[in-house]
């Protein structure tokens, strides 16, 4: 190991801290200690997701202001976007219809110029007779159109002056005011000078000031890649402390695959694939180790990973151990549950339910069962399972921030942070802390489970490698064969009578349907209400006359697979449903859905939502409905448009890189640590080389950049444990 001069031979905790640095901590205290920064203005910010000073920073402009000319008044022509600069000479205000219209006379000596804001009536104050202003924008119908201004300094007419996400609370201007404020004078850079000269690095506090507020875009772009590669380098440091800590860990080698396999083979009502098979032959040699197996098993939904999944548990069983499935919600363990239950009946292997509505008697039963599954949160606080060895950890929650934000409720109920009950504590340090007495012992003597990581949301290769650097990969690139392809439409909201005849003749012809509402209301509870109206609604019209069943979260658990029962056996035509349904659905006879205003819902669930049809033979459908394509954005119609072109799941993962860029891809391990803002893993492929180079030799060095790591793993919560 090659350690940078300086960091060598220095105990941890003890390197110098150069003097008049503003400490680390300085970013994170709380927004209020910048001027103009009342209670008012910070509950507004942190709506924004912006607490601390640092998020300020990190806080990327989505764009910069083009460059423009500046002009004299007198040479002003039409239709160019310009600066102009002179003195407020009156002010007045009008009405045109609903149109507020501020118009100031404001003149540079060579001529005289109407200047107009539109719906902005407080200006009127700040435009007083003899104010000296800058304005950006161009000549219009009424006068000099203004698009920015500035009193003062010229920030926001700058060129390149940052756009920054807002809101309608809070304005681009003050939000550019704002991390102007919060612009360090200097600053304390985590990497040490001779790292920088080699990798050809900024200062930190150079490339923040470059990115906020650059003179070109060229320094901006490099502002950017500095702070993306601090992003890249701590998240690569994290996991390579893990990888690190990993290696002195034991798992119990399961040896070959004998008879029980090759009973759950026949008892299977198919073959496996030839994409099955070589991911069992995988798990199967990460088995065989005592390296605990840490592997993502990537496929498309319905590709047939949950049967993989048993194999490997089953693995467990036949050596006399136990095996776990850990899904992120009740709903997903519970659906689980039902499809393990079969084959394990038939092969004589106890498999137990175990969720935080189990009954008393269930949860203290269940850890005797060969196989639990339960939710990820459960298994791992309230249950013992020292025999445990192999752990199943469906991951499939990755997609929106609203699905995190209702699966952080929901496991917030059981009182436990569950977005970031992570599998991998179960077999790195994470676990020391989270696991039950027996766990504890188990680790102490280097027993650890085999980790198989599920995820239904195929993630590009790149950002495998990226953000799971420590876990291998195996991919079910290819559905069992005889699958038609789902047939998508994509339906302006002014069509959906159509879409629903469509879906009546599905019915009438003795098949079964999804519809899906996206609501996007902030409780579940008030998502379950308004879910409910709609149910009723559809009931009364499109749907008159068909049996309608209604799925949302706040469903007990009993009510629940009541309700799925129902639809399973033909019951319920329709399953109304909230996004309850992305996952875990298995009903091979519906084979239409209709996805009310899709255009709110990412890709990758829509994806997901998808895949509940086309689980038969026959053909499906899947109709996402939406405003008219010219009130769309421009990712939501990307988005729409990559749904309907295919339903390769690896495919749509790459498009869904492109539109939004990685970090949010991450889905479950985004916190902290990997909420890359900055980073673009397509275009910064160089970086992350270069970044994971690099984390490997500063692995064990400490420091300010430890520092950061281990301040964004606590953020983070489990990613290099404890
Ligand atoms: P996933 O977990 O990837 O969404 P599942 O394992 O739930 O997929 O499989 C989806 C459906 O396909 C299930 O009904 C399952 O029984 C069936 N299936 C799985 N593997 C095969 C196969 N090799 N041949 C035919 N059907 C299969
Ligand atoms: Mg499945």
């Amino acid at each position: 190991m090659r350690l940078p001069v300086g960091f060598a031979g220095e105990a941890a905790g003890d390197w110098p801290r150069p003097p008049l640095f503003p400490r680390a901590e300085a970013l994170e205290r709380t927004v209020d200690v910048l001027p103009g920064v009342g209670p008012a203005v910070k509950k507004k910010l942190e709506r924004l997701g912006l607490h601390t000073v640092g998020d300020l920073l990190a806080h990327r402009p989505f764009r910069y202001e083009e460059p423009v000319p500046e002009r004299r008044m007198a040479d002003l022509r039409a239709d160019e976007e310009v600066a102009i600069a002179g003195e407020v000479l009156s002010v007045s205000k009008r009405r045109r219809g609903r149109l507020q219209m501020l118009t100031a006379r404001v003149s540079d000596g060579s001529a005289t110029i109407s200047a107009t804001w539109f719906n902005q009536p407080w200006l009127e104050r700040q435009l007083q007779a003899g104010t000296r202003v800058r304005l950006r924008g161009r000549q219009g119908r009424y006068g000099f159109d203004v698009r920015s201004f500035d009193i003062g300094d010229g920030e926001a007419t700058a060129d390149f002056a940052p756009v920054y996400p807002a809101s309608e609370e809070i304005t681009p201007k003050k939000l550019r005011e704002l991390v102007g404020a919060a612009l360090p004078s200097s600053f304390a850079d985590p990497l040490l000078a001779e790292l920088k000269e080699r990798e050809r690095l900024p200062q930190r506090a150079d490339a923040l000031w470059a990115l906020h507020r650059p003179r070109s875009l060229a320094e901006a772009e490099a502002g950017r890649r500095r702070v993306a590669f601090d992003e890249l380098l701590l998240l690569q440091i994290a996991i390579a402390r893990r990888r690190r800590e990993r290696e002195g860990e034991v798992a119990p080698a399961l040896g070959e695959a004998g008879d029980l396999l090759a009973r759950y083979r026949e008892v299977l009502p198919f073959r496996f694939t030839a994409h099955q098979e070589r991911a069992i032959a995988e798990i199967d040699r990460d088995l065989a180790r005592t390296v605990p197996m840490q592997r993502l098993l990537q496929g498309d939904v319905g590709s047939g990973k949950t049967v993989v999944a048993l194999y490997a548990l089953l693995r467990a069983v036949e050596a006399g151990r136990q095996g776990a499935l850990m899904a992120p919600t009740e709903t997903l363990a519970e659906q689980h549950f039902l499809t393990l239950e079969e084959p394990c009946r038939a092969l004589g292997v106890t498999c137990a339910l175990l969720t935080s509505s189990s009954p008393r008697r269930e949860r203290d039963l269940a850890p005797e069962a060969s196989l639990v599954v339960g939710t990820h949160a459960l298994i791992q606080e309230g249950v013992q399972l020292p025999d445990l060895a192999v752990a199943v950890v469906d991951e499939q929650h990755r997609f929106g921030v609203a699905q995190r934000k209702a699966l952080a409720e929901a496991s917030g109920a059981m009182g436990i942070n569950g977005t970031q009950a992570e599998p991998t504590s179960l077999s790195s340090g994470g676990a020391r802390a989270a696991a039950g007495v027996e766990q504890r012992k188990a680790l102490a003597e280097g027993r650890s489970p085999h980790v198989l990581h599920m995820t239904a949301t195929p993630i590009p290769r790149t950002l495998a490698l990226t953000v799971y650097g420590d876990l291998a990969v195996s991919e079910i690139a290819k559905p069992p064969a005889e699958r038609k392809p789902i047939k998508t439409a994509w339906v302006a909201e002014n069509r959906m009578g159509e879409a629903y005849s469509r879906l009546r003749k599905h019915l009438d012809a003795g098949r079964q349907a999804y519809v899906v509402c996206p609501l996007i209301e902030e409780s579940e509870t008030s998502q379950a209400r308004a879910a409910e109206v709609e149910a009723e609604r559809l009931q009364r019209a499109e749907l008159r006359g068909y049996r309608v069943g209604l799925l949302h979260g706040r469903l007990r658990p009993a009510e629940r697979r009541e309700l799925m029962a129902r639809f399973k056996a033909r019951e319920l035509d329709v399953l109304v449903a909230t996004t309850v349904i992305e996952v875990g659905v298995d009903v091979p006879n519906a084979t239409i859905m209709i996805v009310q205003e899709a255009d709110r819902f990412g890709l990758a669930q829509l994806h997901q939502l998808r895949g509940r049809v086309g689980r038969g033979a026959e053909q499906s459908y899947c109709l996402f409905i939406s405003r008219a394509r010219e009130d769309l954005t421009e990712s939501a119609t990307a988005r729409l448009e990559a749904l309907v072109r295919t339903t390769d799941g690896f495919e749509l993962a790459e498009v869904d890189l492109d539109i939004r860029g990685g970090g949010q891809l991450l889905g479950t391990r985004q916190s902290g640590l990997t909420d890359l803002n900055f980073a673009r893993l397509r275009e910064d492929r160089d970086l992350l080389e270069r970044a994971r180079s690099v984390a490997d030799e500063l692995v064990d060095a400490p420091g300010p950049l430890a520092d950061e790591v281990d301040r964004a793993t606590q953020a983070a919560g489990d990613l290099a444990g404890a």
